[in-house]
């Protein structure tokens, strides 16, 4: 806590294997943070080189064990968000011989499976999105497919989904398609974001720049580091204990409204959830 305040990053990973994932939980709550959304790694980061929908259940219980044991460790707590990563497109189609239609239907069916821990009360949002990069059209539209999918359980299940994709600052589009299929669009979270957007929800990546432009707008924004997602970029992402230090940061600079904003109004209007009941305080 800070200042009697939670404090929640949207947007990390943590490590099932070595648990170097927990110290980064103990780092986060020992300067003031209290609640975690924790994204599922990549499947082939976890080893699994993914067949079928069911393929992904490993990776989802593997992320709901560490999430547990997360939550043991914050003042606050910890959910899981699940998904398949967007990236996994290239991955089957470059590497492992798959036809656009055949990769999109594999992904789909691994959003489906995620959608079932939303839907049983295991896993808070649903991860999805499309390829940061240039790809070719086919996979692009394939990709859009996917992302569709995790839409439409998003309004079935009245969840949030977070998005992985490239970098803009207007969403519109994607937020149309999501109302399209029955979401309300503030429920479409953009991970890795600037400091504004247009469309979906902003989780804006925790450097000062970005922070200052979020919280001058005045809009419903989420913080993040997205700490570890890719061990192949080093450097790409913050560590754990950066969203707190903002947090104070922001507060010494007078953002007060911001930070309700971003740690105690947005989670509850995207996600539904109430970070300051689920805040253990004393006396
Ligand atoms: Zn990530």
């Amino acid at each position: 806590m800070i200042d009697d305040r939670p404090v929640l990053d949207d947007h990390l990973h943590l490590d099932p294997d070595n648990n170097r994932g927990i110290d980064a939980v103990r780092d986060f709550a020992r300067v003031g943070g209290t609640h975690l959304l924790v994204v599922n790694k990549p499947s082939w980061h976890l080893g699994v080189e993914a067949e079928t929908g069911a393929d992904f259940r490993e990776v989802f219980e593997r992320t709901i064990d560490i999430v547990e044991a997360a939550s043991s460790e914050l003042e606050g707590r910890a959910w899981p968000v699940l998904g398949v990563h967007p990236g996994l497109i290239s991955r089957l189609v470059d590497e492992r011989g798959f036809a656009p239609d055949e990769a999109c239907d594999l992904m789909q069916a691994g959003i489906d499976v995620a959608a079932e821990y939303v839907e049983s009360g295991d896993a808070l949002a649903l991860k999805s999105g499309r390829p940061h990069y240039e790809v070719d059209d086919d996979v692009w539209a394939a990709s859009n497919d996917v992302m569709r999918r995790a839409f439409d359980h998003g309004a079935a299940l009245e969840c949030a989904v977070q998005l992985h994709a490239e970098a803009s600052e207007d969403m519109t589009e994607v937020a149309d398609w999501a109302e399209a299929a029955g979401m309300e669009p503030h429920r479409v979270v953009k991970h890795y974001a600037s400091g504004r957007l247009e469309g979906p929800t902003p989780s804006v990546m925790s450097d000062k720049d970005r922070l200052e432009t979020a919280a001058e707008r005045g809009e419903p924004f989420l913080m993040e580091t997205d700490y570890i997602d890719d061990p192949d970029r080093p450097g790409a992402v913050l560590g754990p204990k950066t969203v707190p230090r903002r947090v104070r940061w922001l507060l010494e600079n007078g953002y007060d409204e911001a930070i309700e904003i971003a740690h105690v109004e947005t989670p509850k209007a995207v996600y539904g959830i109430d970070t300051e009941a689920t805040l253990e305080r004393d006396g």
